[in-house]
């Protein structure tokens, strides 16, 4: 029998799951190693745009998450008093881009995921540190130490990765998130994240009573949204402008009714509504320094700990997913695995794309966050100008970025061994 090789994917956010379950489609033997003791997901809701969807399409689940969609009618961007700046035409923007943005809950996502790897795969309460990340000759080489009482997430337990154990593998992912210990092994001149200046709150809740539409609302040096999910829920999100490590002193409900508490419906009736325990805040760092590049040796840095980027875009999750099956893409099946041609192509592939939407998710989100009355006022009258003289060019923002097409396997030569006639 053929032996399989291995892969070692570290990190089991959406990026890893993602990459596990490709590669493991191409035929790798695949390990996929969670510090923290199970999979429950940090975070709230999640938007999942085109491009993400149709990444999903080559590991058979886009399906699943189209199922997900949720749009009830058109929304748009309004200002705290709840004028509407700008309207958004979902079937525009579902025709420009191929299908229409998908909101859904983070552990939703994480079920699909985790439902296409076999048992086995994911071994949780582990920490995984690279000792060597090997070259064409040679295989990488991991240490793998037991962080908690991981249980396996249901999927038994990895063969070969017992704690304190040192592990080879034939490629080694890291989708170990933006603090990512890997990349500062692989780069260790990289300046690494940085303060973006704002922090963030999260939160989803059971529907207001009053019906809403969909908004993103800007404020001074502030911002809320409501997006409907599926089954019912709403998905709240907010930022601010704040001092890094900031808490508030008495509660986070409490912050968000002294920043939020007046803006327009149906934001008041979703903070009354708020368990302040459920709320969510993390600060928002990012990495505006591209790495050189994406991969060393035998080590391919994935989502996060690649090109971390403001949430203003939505799309850190969705390129993470692209990162995957990308990859994938590249490493082929096994057995015709060479580390160094291709890492190249996934470098050359990803880099510059997600280098210039991590730009460009600075440059929108230092918009969102203009805090000075003057620039405020010019920033609304732009955002309705636009959307009354030109309604599409609101959309032409996302051009690039929601199109994009994951890359087709080469068809099979006549010559080609593995070809089944
Ligand atoms: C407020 C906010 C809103 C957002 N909204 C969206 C959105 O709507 N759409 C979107 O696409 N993106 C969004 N994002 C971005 C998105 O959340 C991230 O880009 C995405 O989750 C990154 O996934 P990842 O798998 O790369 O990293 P992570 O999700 O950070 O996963 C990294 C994992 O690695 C594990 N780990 C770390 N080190 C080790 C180790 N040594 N050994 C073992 N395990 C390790 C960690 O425990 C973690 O589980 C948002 C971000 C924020 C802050």
């Amino acid at each position: 029998m053929e032996q399989q090789h291995r892969a070692v994917v570290v990190g089991a956010g959406i990026g890893g799951l993602t990459a596990a379950v490709a590669l493991h489609l191409r035929g790798w033997q695949v390990t996929l190693l969670e510090r923290a003791a199970d999979l429950a997901p940090v975070g709230a809701g999640i938007a999942l745009a085109p491009n993400a969807q149709r990444a999903l399409d080559v590991i058979g689940l886009g399906d699943r998450v189209r199922e997900l969609s949720a749009w009830q009618g058109d929304g748009g961007m309004r200002t705290p008093d709840g004028r509407w700046l700008a309207r958004t035409d979902a079937k525009a923007a579902a025709a420009r881009f191929g299908g229409p943005l998908v909101l859904l809950h983070r552990a939703t996502l994480v079920d699909i995921l985790t439902s296409a790897l076999p048992e086995g795969v994911v071994r949780t309460g582990v920490t995984a540190t690279v000792t060597d990340p090997g070259d064409d000759r040679r295989p990488a080489r991991l240490t793998v130490s037991e962080t908690g009482t991981g249980t396996g997430t249901g999927t038994g337990t990895a063969t070969g990765t017992a704690p304190g154990t040192d592990i080879e593998a034939e490629l080694v992912v890291a989708a170990d998130g933006i603090r990512s210990a890997i990349r500062g092994t692989l780069f260790p001149d990289h300046p690494g994240p940085r303060y973006s200046g704002s922090t963030s709150w999260r939160v989803v809740v059971p529907a207001p009573g009053r019906p809403f539409a969909p908004h993103e609302t800007w404020g001074a040096g502030r911002l809320w949204g409501s997006q409907p999910l599926k089954d019912g829920r709403v998905y709240a999100y907010a930022m601010a402008v704040a001092p890094a490590g900031a808490h508030a002193p008495d509660d986070e409900k409490s912050e968000l009714l002294r920043l939020f508490g007046d803006w327009h419906h149906p934001v008041p009736e979703i903070l009354a509504g708020v368990d302040p325990d459920r709320i969510l805040r993390h600060d928002v760092h990012h990495l505006p320094d591209p790495l050189p590049a994406f991969h060393r040796g035998r080590v391919a840095l994935l989502g996060d700990s690649a090109h971390a980027m403001m949430p203003s875009l939505g799309q850190g999750g969705n390129q993470a997913v692209e990162d995957a099956v990308v990859l994938a893409h590249h490493a082929r099946s096994a057995p015709d695995f060479t580390p160094d041609r291709a890492l190249a192509a996934y470098t050359a592939d990803r880099l510059p794309r997600t280098t210039a939407i991590v730009r460009r998710a600075a440059r929108t989100g230092a918009l969102t966050m203009l805090s000075a009355r003057p620039a405020v006022a010019l920033r609304s009258a732009a955002v309705s100008a636009v959307s009354r003289f030109g309604p599409g060019l609101a959309l032409r923002g996302f051009d690039g970025i929601c199109d994009w097409r994951p890359p087709v396997d080469p068809a099979p030569s006549a010559h080609d061994p593995s070809r089944v006639s």
